[in-house]
């Protein structure tokens, strides 16, 4: 790479890092009760970019208490939809404003490349807002006529009201995102959140909390909590004054989510891992396949949920396929996220650094074969090479376990019905894709894919209208869409004699 300059970190964003960064607790910023903080670093250099409060069972308490007070009485409890629908417009407005600093922080604070946060992170998190605030004033019921009485003797009727306080614990891959899914749904229904980012990228959630001030949300209707998950988010999890808990992480504590529910059966989504199959037909344009195939997994360091780790290719084209992927691979310009060439940044931490390389380690010892990759980036910050394993087999750990890295395994296939039985053969069922010119055999193939969903020709195309969620053990529920909306309210039913 160049030695052209960095991107310089903007005034504004240097004065946020360099401030004591507390928690947002019933409309004010405050220290956790315990006085404790943590360290933010940068995963490019390691170094230290900022001190953040952290929170534990006590000031969760807190501030589901102030969750608690502002569901229940105070300015949100009665506020039009309209103002509600206002509101997030405005938020969306404010961080359209602050795009380039927010993508700045989450370039610094995840690894992220600045271009990718801004384009990708930040845009769509803008786009949630705004399509949530649509949905405010569209929450409706039905009237019902009864099945067994009479006409006329009773009048029905259904009204969707908010499921109260909700929980909602977010990942490291994309924090402001994450941020956004959960926030958008729960404010335009009319829920008040507790938020706990992840202790690895509390940033960005932190700099939204001080906009969502700005915009006007009254106090108690977001708090964030800030800290660790076996401190704060278990403590969130199983708080009996919580109503939902929304998460979105590993599959692992997605089950210790559920446990932790149970106390006050709290209503329970999660959005879980992914071993994500991308099946390329003999008959697929090869150019679009390979980008495609590329992007699927290396899009995000392939920190993504949905990431593309399992490539299915055709035998008649495999090698064509696999070379050209390696190809791109190797011409990913590794870099810290705020140098402007940088395609690819280092992963979020050291234990993620391990965690990718060990399963790298793993792959060659269980007799899969590196093509391109496979090795450290560098000598600082916790850069992983784009990484392609051929002459990988279904029962290696490669290819059935969640690396959440830049590394894939490709294999070749000769029928459908086999490539299907293999890509859903997974205890995941986030996402799958296929490529093809075969009208036919996409909705074919779309429809036997146990998948929340299937990309035909494209991948990780995500939209504020689509839902999104896991089939199996990739999650509960939906996000996005007007489905989420459902698990952000209660349905009430009235029945009147008359
Ligand atoms: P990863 O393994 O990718 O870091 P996790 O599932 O551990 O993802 O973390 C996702 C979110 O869940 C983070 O905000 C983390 O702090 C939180 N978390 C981790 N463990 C727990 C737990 N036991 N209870 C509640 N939240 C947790």
């Amino acid at each position: 790479m160049s030695a052209a300059t960095t991107i310089e970190v903007s005034p504004k964003v240097k004065g946020f890092l360099e401030k004591p960064i507390r928690l947002l607790i019933d409309g004010a910023w405050v220290e956790a009760a315990s006085g404790k903080t943590f360290t933010v670093e940068n995963p490019a250099t390691g170094e230290v970019i900022a001190r953040v409060a952290e929170g534990s069972s006590e000031d969760v308490d807190r501030a589901v208490k102030a969750a608690r007070a502002a569901f229940e009485s105070g300015p949100w409890a009665n506020m039009a939809p309209t103002e509600r629908g206002r509101l997030l417009w405005k938020l969306a407005e404010l961080l359209e404003a602050h795009q380039d600093e927010f993508a700045q922080i989450e370039s610094l604070d995840n690894g992220k490349p600045y271009t990718v946060a801004k384009v990708a992170d930040v845009a769509l998190a803008i786009d949630l807002f705004r399509y949530m605030a649509g949905w405010a004033t569209k929450v409706e019921g039905n009237t019902i006529p009864l099945s067994g009485a009479p006409a006329g003797r009773y009048f029905a009727y259904t009204q969707r009201e908010p499921v109260g306080v909700v929980a909602q614990i977010i990942p490291w891959n994309f924090p402001l995102l994450m941020a956004a899914w959960k926030l958008g749904p729960a404010l335009a229904t009319g829920c008040t959140v507790v938020l706990k980012p992840a202790e690895q990228t509390p940033l960005s959630a932190l700099r939204l909390g001080e906009l969502m001030l700005e915009a006007g949300y009254p106090k108690g209707v977001i708090n964030i909590v800030t800290g660790f998950g076996e401190t704060a988010g278990a403590a969130l999890a199983a708080h009996p004054g919580v109503d939902k808990v929304a998460f979105t992480g590993s599959t692992e504590v997605g089950k210790l989510i559920v446990k932790a529910a149970t106390g006050n059966l709290k209503k329970v989504t999660l959005e879980l891992g992914g071993k994500s199959p991308n099946v390329v037909l003999g008959d697929a344009d090869p150019q679009l396949a390979i980008r495609g195939a590329a992007n699927a997994i290396f899009f995000n360091h392939g920190q993504v949920c949905t990431a593309g780790s399992r490539l299915y290719v055709h035998k008649n084209i495999f090698d064509q396929v696999v070379e050209g992927v390696a190809e791109q691979a190797k011409k990913i310009k590794l870099g810290p996220g705020l140098h402007p060439e940088t395609q690819m940044g280092p992963l979020v931490s050291s234990e993620q650094f391990s965690r990718v390389t060990g399963f790298i380690e793993v792959g060659q010892k269980e007799g899969a074969k590196v093509l391109t990759g496979g090795q450290r980036h560098g000598d600082k910050g916790y850069f992983v090479q784009p990484t392609v394993f051929v002459e990988a087999k279904h029962e290696m750990k490669i290819v059935r376990e969640e690396i959440f890295g830049p590394v894939v395994a490709a294999m070749p296939f000769d029928e459908i019905d086999e490539v299907v039985k293999s890509a859903n053969d997974t205890s995941y069922g986030l996402a799958a894709a296929v490529w093809t010119r075969d009208v036919s055999k996409a909705h074919k193939l779309a429809a036997k894919m146990r998948a929340g969903t299937v990309w035909v020709n494209c991948y990780n195309v995500f939209d504020a209208a689509l839902p999104f969620g896991g089939y199996k053990e990739s999650g509960w529920g939906r996000e996005m869409g007007h489905e989420v909306l459902k698990l952000y309210t209660e349905t009430k039913t009235v029945c009147i004699q008359l």
